[in-house]
């Protein structure tokens, strides 16, 4: 069997490495001259700055590939024990993800943590509402403003009223089987104590990790090499770069959704158009140099505050990264504003970071996500009644979860339907 895998982010590299592992021959196609996609950490002045993701949980997903590719002398451990604060009418305060900071946090009234625990006798998620209804609905709407919708909607930079809970916070309910009330199963967790894998990162950044996958099957990766076309052939496929085609068997995508609508219109344009339609939401990730030294893992800004910047992840504390810290703007809020150059947008999150931490700062480096990171609205729903042709399987995270570890196991169960089939 000889599989075609379309780019070499980390969806990409560990689906090559899951079907290597089963014997299987792999041609990998990446459009830019290295691996890792938005798993990307550079050097400057002196610091290492990840533009992409900022730090691993370290499960034991994560720790056997770490262990995989020989990485466990790089490893290290962030702080566990610090807040994340959002910043509710210019003050930052504690986000409450634990029993103690619940009842001490001044992010929510007394009035809204009453309504909040009222959330037993609410009815269970609805498919077809927005996570800003559910999470409304459930925990009252002071809660939902302040701390449910920031906290999961930030990940993404999403609007909480246009993201369904069909496409993303139910299909983690049920995953983790809460039917009814996910505050019971919280506490319930509490009570039994949970065990929160602790916060792992690699002294010289994340793209390690894809970088080491990718030395380890150099002889399938073609860097530089962007797919145009996927095309039947016979029972198999060809794939077409501007080096000439390659015949596989069978072709797995990893592309972001406007990428892997070109490539596979001409297999297939109804569902070409389906893919091309979903929305997603641009990011630009700021890096400042700043002496700030509050304790934390940094902080979510309500849309109410007035600021273009979504939340920092504050490396110098959470991660020892002395004077580091990362911006992002963008994202539903105001996505127009990463195609500004990047003087002024250095200078503007610069200038919010100091409005809101009254300590000054520098920009280091600005980078760009576009298309970004699935929006995961209405546009999902299409997707939803539409099926890939036979032969031609997808690992990316428009079809599945965003989150590195989601990408893990989506490569391997990816990989086994690949040669199942
Ligand atoms: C700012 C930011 C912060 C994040 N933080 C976290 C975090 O803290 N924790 C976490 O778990 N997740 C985080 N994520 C999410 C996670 O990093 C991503 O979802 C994941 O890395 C996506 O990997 P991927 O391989 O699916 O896609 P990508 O990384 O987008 O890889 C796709 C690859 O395809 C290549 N490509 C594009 N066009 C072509 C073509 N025509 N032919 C061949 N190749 C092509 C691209 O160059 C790229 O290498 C974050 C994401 C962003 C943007």
């Amino acid at each position: 069997m000889n599989v075609g895998v379309i780019g070499a982010g980390i969806s990409g590299l560990a689906t090559t490495h899951e079907l290597r592992e089963r014997g299987a021959g792999v041609e990998t196609f990446e459009a830019t001259g290295e691996p890792g996609g938005v798993m990307q950490s550079c050097q400057v002045d002196g610091h290492l700055l990840e533009l992409g993701p900022q730090r691993l949980r370290g499960s034991k997903l994560i720790e056997d590939w770490i262990d995989e590719f020989d990485l466990r002398r790089q490893r290290f451990e962030g702080h566990d024990d610090q807040p994340l604060y959002i910043l509710r009418d210019g003050k930052l305060r504690v986000a409450p993800l634990s029993i103690r900071e619940a009842i001490t946090t001044d992010l929510i009234s007394w009035r809204g943590k009453a309504r909040l625990l009222a959330e037993p006798l609410t009815a269970p998620a609805q498919a077809d509402e927005s996570v800003e209804s559910l999470f409304s609905r459930k925990f009252g709407e002071e809660a939902a403003r302040t701390l449910f919708c920031p906290l999961y909607t930030g990940l993404y930079g999403a609007n909480a009223d246009k993201m369904l809970v069909r496409h993303s916070v139910g299909k983690a309910l049920d995953r983790h089987g809460i039917d009814r009330s996910i505050l019971l199963a919280i506490a319930r967790k509490l009570i039994d104590g949970i065990d929160v894998p602790p916060i792992v990162s690699f002294e010289d950044g994340l793209q390690i990790l894809p970088e080491a996958i990718a030395e380890r099957y150099s002889d399938s990766i073609h860097f530089e090499t962007p797919v145009e076309a996927v095309r039947e052939d016979g029972d198999g496929f060809e794939i077409e770069t501007s080096d000439g085609t390659t015949a596989v068997d069978r072709v797995v995508v990893t592309t972001p959704a406007p990428v892997t609508a070109d490539i596979l219109d001409p297999l297939d344009s109804r569902l070409a158009d389906v893919i091309g339609d979903l929305t997603y939401n641009p990011l630009a990730v700021v890096h400042l140099e700043s002496a700030y030294d509050r304790e934390g893992h940094g902080c979510q800004i309500l849309d109410s505050e007035g600021y273009e910047t979504l939340g920092m992840t504050w490396n110098a504390s959470m991660l020892d990264r002395e004077g580091v810290f990362t911006s992002y703007l963008g994202g539903s809020r105001s996505p127009e504003i990463v195609a500004e150059s990047d003087e002024p947008l250095g200078e503007l999150a610069a200038r919010e970071f100091e409005a809101i931490t009254e300590v000054s700062a520098e920009p280091l480096h600005v980078a760009r996500w576009d298309p970004g990171m699935p929006a995961y609205d209405r546009t999902w729903d299409a997707l939803e009644r539409t099926s890939f042709p036979e032969g031609v399987h997808v690992c990316a995270t428009f079809a599945e979860r965003a989150g590195i570890p989601g990408r893990l196991r989506d490569a391997q169960r990816t990989a086994e339907a690949v040669l199942d089939a």
